[in-house]
């Protein structure tokens, strides 16, 4: 690697820091884009640029949105005393997809995790609590992802809810994804199933 000119160890060095991407990928990619035409790496540069300027958090479901409140939530077709709480953006998209869902969201912007110190207070579950007290709420389903933090989460936001005795259904996602899978990564007849097979708690 040290043979290898500055710039192209550097671009590596910054691929290799993206999810799932090892050493071999990001070389991969380095030199695929060091051969592609001058305007389709400038048309990258200003996807991303134009990405990070002008994605927005949505005010309402913490989602990722283009204004001050996302397209979802502000559509008037979707039932909004039915929320879908979800670790990550992503997870939103995933269950779109699936395009049976007329709901709309709450994302929380991850799990509880006391290994990498994230706590409750954290995540975006005070908003939920206070979104529930102040709304017509009739179910929360709770979405997160069946690994030991998602259920963890469950549990916490559950319990959470009943200690504040609010009259609604709370629902987690059914059986059917595998444990330690993650919503982004399932299949969608294995979502749809888990979505329309969810219990209540
Ligand atoms: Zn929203």
């Amino acid at each position: 690697m040290t043979a290898l000119p500055r710039p192209i160890v550097d671009l590596i060095g910054v691929f290799e820091r993206l999810p799932g991407i090892g050493p071999k990928s990001a070389t991969r990619l380095a030199f695929y884009l060091l051969n592609a035409p001058k305007h389709f790496v400038e048309e990258i540069s200003n996807d991303l640029l134009e990405m990070k300027k002008s994605i927005k958090i949505c005010n309402e479901c913490f989602g990722v949105s283009e204004s001050e409140v996302c397209e979802i939530c502000s559509d008037s077709s979707r039932d909004k005393s039915l929320i879908c709480v979800v670790e990550r953006a992503i997870d939103v998209i995933a269950i779109e997809n699936l395009g049976g869902y007329k709901g709309v969201y709450h994302v929380l912007g991850g799990t509880v995790n006391p290994l990498n110190h994230v706590g409750p207070e954290d995540l975006k579950i005070n908003e939920l609590i206070d979104k529930i007290e102040n709304r017509e709420v009739s179910e929360v389903i709770l979405a997160t992802n069946p690994t030991m933090e998602g259920e963890a989460t469950a549990l916490y936001i559950n319990k959470k809810i009943q200690t504040q005795n609010l009259k609604l259904k709370i629902t987690r996602i059914g059986s059917g994804l595998p444990m330690g899978a993650d919503l982004e990564f399932a299949d969608q007849a294995t979502l749809s199933r888990a979505m329309e097979g969810r219990r209540t708690i």
